[in-house]
């Protein structure tokens, strides 16, 4: 038994051996425990009022005094209390360093409740975005934000990348936001003002669409006097090799400047359109054939397994097939294969060119859609490559939606994958009725 229990065990042993005594005394020996029993209750009874008006009143001034267990008590009831408050401000404190450092952001963030209803916001995503602190809290954020690419963001739920919308508050600004699922259904809305990020790539896209412009017409008269050249037959001999490989520099300068001008048209340019019906499957048998009398390819085969038609830009998707091909073409020796397909599911559809050529080392992957950015830059050059193919193709996808997903092994050939959404699947046609007509 601990100290302090023996110590109220032998007060109440005593008061009871005093109050058996006295009773002795007096003859009453039951009559002298039950007044001390009475005696030591009561107090007990006072004591335990005393703390319940304490814990009323929180007038716990009072406390300090008592006796045994019940001064033991009292201290370790205000040495708790003392120890919540300190608590308390601690925690009051670290709240306040919270709120502060994310008013410090220069980006709005904005928690919000699994129904997109605003609980908490910054100071920036108010200058950022216009959100109101106290006012808008409980209302739903795409009745702030009421851009539609922002409720179609909502709606469709995948939060892995974000997206950039006009500011609501900023004429010609822009916002990229991006939402982060924490905890069991809460949600985190990061705001950032994009304009001058968007107004650099302009710049730079501006930049190079006019040098690009600038330098077509000069290349052209160059061209021009070159063919004339390489045609006059009263040429010196020794000048033959050299017109024919300016010849050859001049075409590659054409291809970057022609190249060059369609990224620039394909970033400034939105959403591919919609009200063209393409036939992926026709346009791979098309593309196939176009290669028929070259010599020395890798055999081409065609796998249409679905008569979906896709909602796009007819001449962007050849470009798409065209430059994949070339580089299957290109990239494999004229004993392999090139299998072009097309599938659907319910998710959407794939247009997949597999070949079995030299493949890609992995490190290489994640860069081949950067622009002038080839494995080998000579062996592309020599085959005509100027390493825009892929950014081309890159740009095309994404304008209709579209991801592109490649696969490699080195030695065993590449895999390029172009997956449409089902929003860009348009009702395939229906199966023509054959039959013979009786006249
Ligand atoms: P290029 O004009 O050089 O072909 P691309 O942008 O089309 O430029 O391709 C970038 C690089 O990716 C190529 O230089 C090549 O190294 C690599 N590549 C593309 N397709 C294939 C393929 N099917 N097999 C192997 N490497 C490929």
């Amino acid at each position: 038994m601990q100290r302090l229990g023996r110590k109220v065990l032998f007060g109440h042993v005593l008061l009871l051996a005093a109050g058996a005594l006295v009773g002795w005394l007096y003859d009453q020996v039951v009559v002298g425990l039950l007044v001390a029993a009475l005696l030591g209750l009561g107090w007990q009874l006072r004591q335990l009022l005393k703390f319940e008006q304490a814990l009323r009143d929180k007038h716990f001034g009072r406390l300090r005094y008592g006796d045994g267990i019940w001064s033991q008590l009292y201290s370790r009831f205000n040495y708790q209390r003392s120890q919540s408050k300190q608590n308390k401000k601690n925690y009051r404190q670290l709240v306040k360093e919270v709120r502060k450092s994310t008013n410090a952001m220069p980006d709005g963030g904005i928690i919000l409740n699994s129904d997109f209803e605003i609980v908490l916001c910054n100071k920036a995503a108010q200058r950022v975005a216009g959100f109101r602190r106290r006012q808008d809290r409980g209302q739903r954020v795409d009745n702030i934000l009421r851009d539609p690419t922002f409720g179609a963001y909502l709606k469709k739920g995948k939060f892995d990348t974000g997206i950039e919308i006009r500011s609501p508050i900023v004429e010609g600004a822009w916002l990229h936001c991006r939402i982060v699922p924490y905890g069991a259904d809460q949600l985190l809305l990061l705001i950032q003002d994009v304009t001058e990020r968007r107004r650099l790539a302009a710049m730079r896209r501006d930049f190079v669409a006019n040098a690009s412009h600038e330098l077509r017409s000069p290349l052209t008269v160059v061209s021009g006097y070159l063919d004339t050249l390489a045609e006059e037959e009263n040429i010196p001999a020794n000048w033959k090799r050299p017109l024919a490989q300016m010849q050859i520099q001049t075409g590659r300068m054409n291809k970057i400047v022609a190249e060059l001008l369609e990224l620039s048209r394909l970033e400034s340019a939105g959403e591919a359109r919609r009200d063209e019906i393409v036939d992926v499957c026709g346009l791979l048998a098309a593309t196939k054939k176009s290669l028929a009398g070259q010599d020395a390819i890798p055999q081409v085969v065609v796998d249409c397994n679905s008569r979906a038609r896709l909602q796009g830009s007819t001449a962007e998707i050849e470009s798409v097939i065209t430059n994949l091909l070339s580089n299957a073409v290109r990239h494999t020796k004229e004993d392999g294969t090139i299998t072009m397909s097309w599938t659907s599911d319910e998710a959407g559809a794939t247009l997949t060119v597999t070949d079995t050529g030299i493949g890609i080392e992995p490190e290489y992957i994640p860069r081949l859609t950067e622009r002038f950015f080839r494995v080998d830059p000579g062996r592309s050059r020599e085959g005509g490559g100027v390493g825009l193919g892929l950014a081309i193709v890159k740009h095309i996808l994404e304008r209709h939606g579209a991801t592109l997903h490649i696969e490699s092994s080195p030695g065993s050939g590449s895999s390029f994958q172009c997956a449409f959404p089902a929003e860009r699947i348009a009702a395939a046609p229906p199966v023509p009725i054959t039959g013979s007509t009786v006249s």
